[in-house]
């Protein structure tokens, strides 16, 4: 332990000075590896609880700011409590490096995004570490390693294999400024999320993939979540967008049978039209040659944007009319990609009198609606379920991603790279300056061999959009690091350490969420990941509130950041830290203001001012009165009535992430503190008795380990004030404070009351 720098801090105003603290304690812990993840080849104790706690990652498209500040200032307290408890504990984070975020601020900034990429990662390092957060860095990633794209290759091959991924031409949202593709939630009211320029739908062939496939499990597995927060579950929900009803069989135009959905089985007589999505894969069955027109690729062409509402969106009146068995009349066929957005691509049944959406679309139509009672209906329909969820684009015309390792061939057609020859390596000097497509001019990286047939073959140049990388980054973490060039999905201590016992994440990840709920079954049915039978990665997941600053979520795409490191330089780690705990229940937003700051930061100097020079006084304590605080007196059982009571306090609600709830327990058990110092002095004419000073400093003691998850690096400072050797980080959690039974047995020993030193 390295000794304490007293001149330093007496020489500062108030004797405490964060940066010297927030260094002394941070190097502590990095020379000893105090976070290290214990080695499950080391445990001797089987029946040590396993716990990985991930947080969500960042993308290197900034810096790090105070919205990645709270995530990881909950996510460590939480860390450092459960690691006290005895949990084995992985922790650890990687960064989101490949993508149009970190292209365009590599551009913005005139270097190549590899460059940008590794002085990105090395400043969230710094900052992170210099707010104290105990990850252990040897698990870390980056996804624009070779040693770690290799695998989101390998992912996309596997995936193709079981058609999970495939291809098509679809119509798609794309940024003319960036020139390229958005996924769905880049592209909101047909605004680019980084030029903030307009965006269009337009057909082109893509790389999809197949979210369609697990979203029947997904959505029902969230009945099994129990230790997912509400909030986490309904974005699920809204995300996937399950509709119950009935499925009919229809006769569509040309006298095919097809099915037809009604998500409003009880009113099927007062049906008025079929509504068909542009994409419903029998297309042509139900618009025959009207599929080519060009009215109807115009409509398909505008397409289904997020912004858009039913009275916003494209109808397409074929003229055609399909017939249901049971309904009277002919129905009018109609082509809307609104019906994607509410029930995926396929064919429903209108029903104004039923539905808001329905009748604003017979409206723009014209379509007259029956009265519901008009025709007695004897319809066949059985139970059938719609999802909102479609597939989506995976490939983007951008140099800066994973390559898809896939090969053209003008005699075998498409042809994947053998697994063996992965990486498909992306070249490192490729010249990215926002202009042109520098991997497809790239001839070197173009021209090939075909992998099957030996002959002059080309590569494919879209790289993979980040979104696939974020399908396993969770995943990575549990692999050591020196093993990830090997082997992966496969490897034995993702058996131990997955699924992730408590993934902690920003409001904004439900997208995500859903990719690698997917991903995880699809990696258990091709007999990966068997011991996760549910398919299930994450066992609890907490959602954290944004921090807002002027109303707006703080983000670095909005650039109305405030920077982590300027926090850092201004206040120190701790106050940062309590501050973000004690702001908000985390579930809750965070509108920023100075205030929690200049609370907390008084917070924590009176309590150095108080505890430093009574903590000092510990090693000089005589021997018997360190061992329990002596209950013979009705003031110092109070004492440990209070201890109690914070102990109970602070543990149930770091456990239970309630963060402001812990900050809360140790600022009340401080004020009774001082509140029992100035009562026991009144009692006893102004002196404390030896039994009251020691009373007083073993509950400091118990005060500062229960702070120590939340401010690490004062209470490691207080704690070696007492004379300690070992960091407290390394300690168990604090049992209850001992105290003699029976009052009057202890004092034995100690000083009469009129000899006992002062406390200062
Ligand atoms: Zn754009
Ligand atoms: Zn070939």
């Amino acid at each position: 332990m390295p000794p304490a720098d007293e001149a330093d801090l007496n020489d500062a105003p108030g004797g405490y000075v964060a940066a010297i603290l927030d260094e002394r304690w941070q190097a502590a812990w990095r020379e000893q590896r105090t976070f290290a993840t214990p080695d499950p080849y080391a445990e001797t104790d089987p029946a040590r609880p396993i716990r990985y706690v991930f947080p969500s990652c960042p993308f290197t498209s900034g810096n790090a700011h105070l919205g990645h500040a709270r995530i990881y200032s909950v996510s460590d307290a939480f860390v450092r409590f459960r690691r006290a408890q005895g949990d084995a504990i992985l922790f650890s984070t990687g960064f989101d490096a490949f993508g149009l975020p970190s292209e365009l601020e590599a551009i913005r900034r005139g270097i190549t995004p590899a460059e940008w990429v590794e002085q990105c990662c090395e400043n969230f390092r710094r900052d992170f570490s210099a707010l104290g957060v105990s990850f252990d860095w040897e698990r870390s990633f980056v996804t624009c390693e070779e040693q770690h794209y290799q695998w989101t290759q390998y992912l996309f091959l596997l995936l193709y294999e079981h058609d999970l991924i495939f291809r098509q031409t679809r119509h798609v949202d794309w940024c003319d400024s960036c020139q390229t593709v958005l996924a769905r939630t880049q592209a909101e009211g047909g605004v680019c999320w980084r030029c903030d320029g307009p965006t269009r739908f337009v057909p082109l062939e893509q790389w999809f993939f197949r979210a369609t496939r697990y979203a029947a499990e997904n959505d029902r597995n969230l009945e099994t979540l129990t230790g997912w927060d509400p909030n986490a579950l309904n974005a699920q929900r809204s995300l996937i967008g399950r509709v119950a009803g009935v499925e009919l069989d229809a006769v569509t135009p040309s006298g095919a049978p097809a099915a037809v959905f009604a998500a409003a089985p009880d009113a099927l007589a007062a049906a008025a039209f079929v509504a068909v999505s542009p994409n419903h894969p029998q297309l042509d069955a139900w618009v025959g040659e009207l599929g080519d027109s060009e009215a109807l690729r115009a409509m398909r062409s505008m397409g289904w944007r997020t912004g858009d509402s039913a009275g916003t969106v494209e109808v397409f009146d074929t003229g055609l009319t399909a017939r249901v068995p049971g309904i009277e009349c002919e129905l009018p066929v109609l082509v809307s990609p609104i019906v994607d957005a509410r029930h995926g691509a396929t064919a429903s049944l209108g029903i104004p009198a039923a539905d808001a959406t329905d009748a604003t679309i017979a409206e723009k139509a014209g379509i007259a609606v029956p009265a519901e009672d008009a025709r007695a209906v004897d319809v066949v329909t059985r139970p059938a379920t719609r999802y909102a969820i479609s597939d989506f684009s995976i490939s983007r015309q951008r140099s800066w991603g994973a390559p898809i390792p896939i090969v053209y061939c003008p005699d075998c057609g498409i042809v994947p790279v053998p697994r063996e020859q992965l990486p498909v390596v992306l070249p490192k000097d490729l010249r990215i300056d926002g202009t042109g497509r520098p991997l497809a001019e790239c001839e070197e990286f173009v021209n090939t061999s075909c992998p099957s047939c030996g002959g002059a073959a080309r590569r494919e140049t879209d790289t993979l959009d980040c979104h696939v990388d974020a399908f396993w980054t969770w995943l990575s973490i549990s692999v050591p690091y020196g093993d990830r060039s090997r082997r992966m999905f496969d490897h034995p201590e993702t058996a131990r350490w997955l699924p992730v016992t408590n993934v902690i994440r920003g409001t904004d990840g439900a997208g995500f969420v859903f990719d690698q709920r997917s991903f995880t079954k699809m990696l258990r049915d091709v007999g990966l990941l068997t011991h996760i039978e549910d398919g299930e990665p994450f066992t609890n997941q907490r959602m954290i509130g944004l921090v807002r600053f002027d109303g707006r979520k703080m983000s670095k795409h909005l650039r109305n950041t405030v920077e982590l490191k300027e926090m850092l330089e201004q206040v120190g780690a701790d106050t940062l830290r309590v501050a973000m705990l004690f702001s908000a229940a985390p579930k809750n937003d965070f509108h920023w203001t100075d205030e929690p700051i200049r609370r907390c930061a008084v917070f924590l100097e009176e309590l150095w001012a108080y505890a430093e020079p009574r903590l000092r006084r510990w090693p000089e304590l005589d021997a018997s009165l360190r061992e329990c605080i002596d209950g013979s007196d009705r003031l110092r059982r109070k004492v440990v009535t209070w201890c109690d009571a914070a102990r109970a306090n602070v543990t149930r609600a770091l456990d239970a992430l309630e963060m402001k709830h812990a900050v809360d327990g140790v600022m009340g058990l401080f004020d009774k503190l001082r509140e029992f110092e100035r009562r026991a002095r009144a009692a006893r004419g102004g002196e404390l008795e030896a039994a009251d000073e020691a009373a007083l400093v073993i509950a400091l003691r118990h005060l500062v380990r229960l702070l120590a998850p939340m401010a690490p690096h004062l209470a490691e400072e207080l704690w070696s004030l007492c004379g300690e050797q070992e960091l407290l980080a390394t300690l168990p959690w604090p049992e209850p404070v001992p105290r003699t039974s029976a009052p009057g047995r202890a004092g034995t020993g100690s000083r009469p009351p009129g000899q006992a030193a002062p406390a200062r």
